[in-house]
């Protein structure tokens, strides 16, 4: 057995994010200035989108657009069930109804033909997840939107490609940088968006509601006289903060790299033991982030809950990602899901779980893992 604990995620923190930080702290200007405007550049140049706006976490990107949007009572936005359900607490709390889709039982990416069923003359919004890394069938989930907007959930997903295109390029998109994610900054989010009048608005929604002129725009920085069009919220990043995602997206190629390698091991290692099901991949073309290793427990003997507990026991730490969002008690009660309502989500739900998968693991921690996974099955 492991001696040392092995958790299921750890930030790759490099000397020189440290350096990147530091040099923050020693400039004397530490909220929102030049290391936010690099990020968003970063964001810019990995998409090929046209806009970026840095926030305080996706969930905030999520609740600004919204309001952006002026969805609100009376309006629908579809998303997966299986995902972070911050998604669904912000429509929930915009006075909007999340209207949740099934997933692909193999990949838990969204179906576009369940997208399908569910739009009606209330829908504004459509919330896909590029999930575990893998990307989203957004051609046919633009065929099936007829226009409706679109916002990629990208959470997962720096250096995910959907046929050879970065993803949250055609569409707008969420990003989260919160300390699990491929990149981080500890806590951080960034909005992209191709539309310029949505990311002025984004912008001002995300701090106090103050305009943003062309004195602002050349001057680093707002003018005091500056005024404020609408109420808005404070969800900008600091300058440490953008440092850090900034130094980090530096290196996402190779932080991905070696996740790649990582997963590659675990599918082929797994691929003789039948009570364990990796994720699938979708058939068409596409570059997993391989952000997530999540495995379907699959034993007549132990179910998923005493699994992990059973690894944890032998100093194997795991993740769950997710519970479905349609089943947690608050949306339960009051929408009056009942189980069976979307059985491949509640499937994966019930069975799934993320196995340890970051940067600085090596490959005997994989074999440890795997090792322990066939020891608990036994
Ligand atoms: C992490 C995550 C979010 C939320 O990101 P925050 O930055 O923590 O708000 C949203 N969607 C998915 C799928 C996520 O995994």
């Amino acid at each position: 057995m492991r001696k040392e604990f092995l958790p299921f995620t750890r930030p790759a923190i490099s000397e020189s994010d440290i350096a990147a930080v530091t040099d923050v702290l020693r400039s004397g200007w530490i909220t929102n200035g030049p290391a936010n405007a690099g990020f968003e550049q970063a964001l810019v140049e990995l998409t090929g989108s046209g806009y970026a706006v840095a926030v305080s976490s996706a969930t905030a990107a999520m609740h600004l657009l919204l309001q952006s949007m002026k969805i609100g009572p009376g309006d629908e936005v579809i998303t997966p069930s299986m995902t972070w359900v911050s998604i669904a607490n912000m429509i929930e709390l915009a006075g909007a109804k999340p209207v949740f889709v099934e997933v692909d039982r193999e990949t838990l990416l969204v179906r576009p033909d369940a997208i399908a069923a569910a739009i009606t003359p209330r829908t504004r919004l459509i919330v896909p997840v590029h999930f575990a890394g893998a990307s989203a069938d957004l051609d046919a989930i633009a065929n099936v939107a007829h226009g409706i907007p679109v916002v990629e959930d990208c959470a997962h997903a720096v250096g995910t490609f959907y046929k050879g295109e970065h993803v949250g390029r055609r569409n707008s998109a969420i990003f989260s940088f919160h300390a699990i994610k491929n990149v981080t900054c500890g806590e951080g989010g960034m909005f992209v968006t191709p539309d310029e009048a949505l990311a002025t608005s984004i912008r001002r929604w995300k701090f106090h509601g103050i305009a943003m002129d062309a004195f602002d725009r050349q001057n680093r920085g707002r003018s005091p006289q500056a005024e404020v069009i609408s109420p808005g919220f404070k969800y900008n990043l600091t300058d440490m903060q953008a440092a850090l995602g900034l130094n980090q997206m530096r290196r996402w190629r190779e932080i991905n790299a070696k996740r790649t390698q990582l997963a590659m091991l675990y599918r082929e290692l797994f691929a003789d033991v039948p009570e364990i099901a990796p994720l699938g991949d979708p058939a068409y073309d596409f570059t997993h982030a391989w952000h997530l290793f999540i495995v379907r427990v699959n034993s007549k003997k132990i179910d998923r809950n005493t699994f992990m507990a059973e690894l944890k026991a032998r100093n194997i730490g795991t993740g769950l990602h997710f519970r479905c969002a349609h089943l947690q008690k608050f949306y339960r009660e009051k929408y009056n899901y009942l189980p069976g309502t979307l059985p491949d989500t509640e499937y994966n739900s019930d069975h799934i779980t993320s196995l340890p998968l970051f940067p600085d693991m090596t490959e005997d921690d994989v074999r440890d893992v795997v090792s322990a996974v066939r020891e608990v099955l036994a």
